[in-house]
């Protein structure tokens, strides 16, 4: 899973900067055929990497090229933008963190093990045990801190 955090790309634990910022219009949105809008160009191991989002529905997606702008392929992109910059926050109960960010660094099994845990419901131990030494890391990728 790749996460735009303005203005870097962070795959897995690496963050990798923009070269460029530029505001183009990249293509045509597959969803609702709105305009496709670059948010930043990277550069990664002799490809072109580009994050952009339709202008229309917010669809966001990165779009992978080869050193010569060949077309490789679109993979879809998580933005957790906005909250990187933002001033510490009180810790969220899991059931307020949206699904598609959990899902980023949690299993299913994790994740419903965790709202079963802030429930009073019962869950697996392990799943628990296994969700807690993530946190960390979905603190370091969201800038939100999860109470469990
Ligand atoms: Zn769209």
């Amino acid at each position: 899973m790749i996460l735009f955090r303005e203005p870097d790309l962070l795959l897995d634990d690496t963050k990798l900067s923009p070269v460029s910022r530029a505001q183009n219009r990249v293509g045509i949105c597959t969803a609702c055929d709105g305009d496709l809008l670059s948010l930043g160009y990277y550069k990664q191991a002799g490809r072109w990497l580009v994050a952009a989002r339709c202008s229309a529905c917010s669809r966001a997606l990165l779009m992978v090229y080869g050193d010569d702008w060949s077309w490789i392929e679109d993979v879809p992109l998580v933005m957790a933008e906005g909250e990187g910059h933002a001033p510490a926050r009180a810790s969220l109960r899991v059931s307020e963190v949206p699904q598609e960010r959990l899902e980023v660094v949690f299993t299913p099994a994790e994740i419903r093990d965790m709202i079963a845990f802030q429930e009073g419901r019962p869950y697996v131990r392990q799943n628990l045990y296994r969700a807690r030494a993530k946190l960390d890391r979905f603190e370091r990728l969201f800038g939100i801190r999860i109470e469990l």
